[in-house]
């Protein structure tokens, strides 16, 4: 089917095709020198001293978990309003997910009071998730963290350049992790970053993404190493050249697209802020933010109600999604349930819009006309 408006459209032109079709002629499609102008222009952009470029972040988070060497038994803390792979890398290390709630149905983000009850002994590492691009208290939750001498994760996949009291999101935590999937504000297909002011986490992510070898292809067949040698059981986690050389287009694009969605946002809210039966979340955050999706949750209508908005909506030819079916409801991680009522309030009432730069103001006018059509 094809919407009026959809929720997503890729913020591709010839300049994406170009840069592929200079990698295919260059012959040296795998990792090499389109990687690495990634990453410095990345790790400069986003104010971080490494960033190592990876198959996707899903992998980033595996590697975090191993970086940080998480094991069998130890205990992570995570938010279960997020998508899954925040939560399967803490099951790839055979260590246990600890659900945090969020902190309201107006703040989707994981609340630090939660953080803090559920520490135990065997805490090893604390998984935020930056929902939509807004920062989570992060003021809050690193001092929870430092006090107990636990390393966090930001798993910022929504919130490229997003800020959080100056600080680019990513870089307050010890290790962040972003996704370049087609459907996230920068697209590259598959895609991911892993970004660490750590000397020895980066040395360490870029051994264990590439079988645990001393040296990559691309060195050797440039002449600068003839031999390597393979100290750790690592992985194939790399990104390749013509995935690297569209990741830099985007970044050339992705302030505007930025600057374009906060006035989208800012039309919604003009719109649908005088709708009673909506929460908008995060409506008072005056960070400069991503705005990767943009979320409304319904008050009190519950899952199915919820969803027959979402039929009258999409035969309108608008397009929305949920963000997300929380991750403790899933049947490998029911064992690991616990009460969570405001990501349960969240999970079965959220309705997400269309968001994208490109969207037009008659666009957002009409999303907006359906909605209040729909929810009254
Ligand atoms: C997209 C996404 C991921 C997974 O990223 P991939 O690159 O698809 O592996 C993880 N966490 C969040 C919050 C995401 O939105």
């Amino acid at each position: 089917m094809s919407y009026k408006v959809p929720l997503f459209d890729l913020n591709f032109d010839e300049k994406e095709e170009l840069a592929v079709q200079n990698v295919i002629r260059s012959k040296w499609i795998s990792t090499g020198p389109k990687c690495l102008e990634f990453e410095q222009t990345f790790a400069s952009m986003f104010r971080a001293k490494h960033a190592v470029s990876l198959s996707n972040c899903t992998v980033a988070l595996h590697l975090a978990m191993k970086l940080l060497n998480i094991q069998d038994g130890d205990e992570v803390i995570c938010p279960s309003l997020t998508f899954v792979a925040t939560v399967n890398c803490i099951r790839y290390v055979n260590a246990t997910p600890v659900f945090a709630d969020v902190t309201s149905t107006s703040d989707l983000n994981i609340d630090p009071a939660e953080i803090e009850r559920l520490i135990t002994p065997k805490t090893r590492a604390i998984i935020v998730m930056h929902y939509g691009g807004f920062p989570c208290q992060m003021d809050r939750i690193m001092e929870i963290a430092r006090k107990h001498n636990i390393p966090v994760v930001e798993d910022a996949c929504h919130g490229p350049l997003s800020e959080y009291k100056g600080q680019k999101l990513g870089t307050i935590g010890d290790i962040g992790c972003f996704s370049f999937f087609s459907n996230k504000n920068i697209s590259t297909g598959e895609g991911g970053m892993l970004i660490t002011n750590n000397d020895e986490y980066a040395a360490k992510a870029k051994l264990l993404r590439s079988h645990g070898m001393t040296t990559m292809s691309y060195q050797r067949a440039s002449g600068h190493s003839t031999e390597y040698d393979v100290v750790e059981a690592g992985f194939n986690y790399r990104m390749d050249d013509i995935h690297a050389a569209i990741g830099i287009v985007q970044l050339q694009k992705i302030q505007e697209d930025l600057e374009q969605r906060i006035l989208h946002r800012k039309q919604y809210l003009s719109l649908l802020s005088n709708n009673t039966k909506l929460i908008i979340p995060f409506a008072d955050c005056n960070e400069f933010v991503s705005n990767y999706i943009f979320p409304v949750v319904l008050k009190g209508y519950g899952k199915d109600r919820r969803n027959e908005m979402r039929t009258k909506l999409h035969e309108m030819g608008v397009q929305t999604s949920v963000h997300y079916p929380a991750v403790h409801r899933f049947s490998i991680f029911e064992r690991y349930a616990r009460p969570l009522p405001m990501t349960e309030d969240a999970t079965d009432n959220e309705l997400t819009l269309p968001m994208y730069g490109k969207l037009s103001e008659e666009d957002i006018a009409y999303v907006c006309e359906c909605v209040n059509k729909v929810i009254q």
